[in-house]
């Protein structure tokens, strides 16, 4: 098996060295990675200037940082390396959970992964007070990918690990808050200005990526590609169709 690994918090991350060493017991690794940090570009892709890789031998693996997004890495890793199989994407350093996927390009990568016809499977994990601590999470680590590599579906799966796994749960993207917000506030040289951030959500929903990683569980959310809302697309219909008997 062939596995393209990326991230988004760029080629040196410690995440993603963990990450290619247990994928190594799988198959075939090869690292593609952003030459910086690009967490929270989500699924941006460079359309306005080329892009080009550089060889970036990473321990014993096989790396390359590109000058672009994750979904960029995914791109031309696979346009370079055709016969990829999997995209395996992070491990990030901190949790993508309910809203928070749609900006995370930890995601992005594993998404466009699947876009491009591969299995795509993105991990997270929180820090404890700052540090990170992969030995404790690699036995969970294998244990997924043991159980999402043999089969081909679902195709795009969000992992977030606990610091200190109990097991695993399926879980679906709790979406009920909006968890991002904003924080004015002024410079040394009392201007004006904004940061963009976030804040904690209390009461979650039961069965839920953010539920699930409370509970200590290492929580696997498959994901869609296709967003329709099939229920108002049903009522939109009806209504249209409605109006035509008029
Ligand atoms: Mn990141």
């Amino acid at each position: 098996m062939n596995i393209l690994i990326s991230n988004d918090d760029g080629i040196y991350s410690p995440g993603l060295l963990a990450l290619a060493k247990v994928a190594s017991k799988f198959g075939s690794v090869r690292i593609v990675a952003p030459d910086v940090e690009q967490s929270s570009m989500g699924h941006a892709i460079t359309s306005a200037r080329p892009l080009n890789y550089k060889k970036t031998p990473i321990e014993d693996f096989d790396a390359f940082r590109i000058n672009g997004t994750p979904a960029d890495c995914v791109t031309l890793g696979c346009f370079l390396w055709k016969e990829t199989d999997v995209v395996l994407s992070g491990i990030n350093l901190g949790p993508n959970l309910g809203n928070a996927i749609w900006h995370s390009g930890t995601l992005a990568a594993a998404k466009q992964g699947t876009l491009l016809g591969k299995k795509g499977i993105a991990f997270s994990t929180p820090s404890v007070s700052g540090e990170y601590n992969f030995d404790r999470i690699e036995r969970f680590v294998i244990e997924v990918l043991e159980l999402l590599l043999k089969d081909s579906r679902p195709n795009l799966i969000n992992v977030n690990l606990p610091p200190d796994p109990q097991g695993l749960k399926w879980t679906k993207q709790s979406v009920r808050h909006y968890d991002g917000m904003v924080k004015p506030g002024t410079d040394p040289m009392g201007r004006q200005h904004y940061w963009y951030t976030v804040t904690p959500i209390e009461d979650t929903d039961e069965d839920s990526d953010r539920w699930a990683m409370e509970r200590g569980y290492v929580s696997l959310t498959p994901l869609r590609i296709d967003l329709t809302d099939e229920t108002a697309l049903a009522q939109a219909n009806q209504h249209a169709a409605g109006i035509s008997r008029g």
